[in-house]
């Protein structure tokens, strides 16, 4: 995609951020300006899918992929992490880069039952969190009706295809789409066309021990 000159500057002070946080909190496993950029670069690989509205990012960790995504698009962005450390860099990041938005620490599957945070986003993102139908089983439940999962998935065998493809209607989902991007990456939309059962999602660490329709 196309970048506005100011849009580039922001993501080389993430970057810059990110690196020098990385010393001191185990943020990222990239170790040098290059190797953050692929991740940005990889990140921004959602923007053409975001809805219109706010957008949540399970599993945050370093701030991929929201943080690249609020930069290039002006979208509020709730950041979910588990570890307070890691929480900590996400909402020094929001205030340096001056981005608009919260951090929430602790986990998806509490946090999807918060009256403040249920059924209502326009997006929900994950990267590098957990196997497909767990994450969707933490991401649907934020969403509104209307609303849609967009999740960077590496390789996907056969049984989690599946999986995720019975799982999505349990949660309020529609079928799930695949969108093929470089190498084995790809990305799953799921949009969202009914309201989530509120069983989901199970107690916390249950969606990822047993995912849902995984056998
Ligand atoms: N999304 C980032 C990326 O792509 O670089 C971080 C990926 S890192 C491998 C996974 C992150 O998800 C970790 O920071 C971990 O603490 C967080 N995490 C895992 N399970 C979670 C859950 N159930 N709720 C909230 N955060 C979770």
């Amino acid at each position: 995609m196309s970048l506005a000159a100011a849009e580039v500057d922001r993501l080389q002070a993430f970057a810059a951020l990110l690196l020098e946080a990385n010393k001191h909190v185990n943020l990222t496993s990239a170790r040098t300006l290059e190797a953050i950029w692929g991740h940005i670069e990889d990140s921004l690989s959602v923007a053409p899918y975001l809805a219109e509205g706010e957008l949540i990012d399970v599993g945050s960790g370093g701030g991929f992929p929201a943080i690249p995504l609020a930069i290039v698009s002006g979208v509020r962005i709730t950041l979910v992490e588990a570890i307070g450390k890691k929480a900590a860099f996400l909402r020094a990041a929001l205030d340096e880069l001056g981005l608009a938005g919260e951090v929430v620490v602790g986990r998806a599957e509490s946090v999807g039952h918060a009256p403040a945070q249920r059924e209502r986003y326009a997006t929900a993102t994950a990267r590098a969190v957990a196997s497909a139908p767990a994450v969707l089983e933490m991401t649907l439940p934020l969403l509104r009706v209307g609303g849609r999962a967009v999740l960077q998935r590496g390789r996907l065998d056969e049984a989690e295809r599946r999986a995720v493809e019975a799982a999505a209607p349990m949660l309020g989902g529609a079928a799930p789409r695949e969108q093929l991007l470089a190498g084995e990456r790809r990305l799953l939309v799921v949009e969202k066309s009914a309201p989530t059962p509120v069983r989901f999602p199970r107690r916390v660490g249950v969606p990822e021990r047993k995912p849902l329709c995984f056998t």
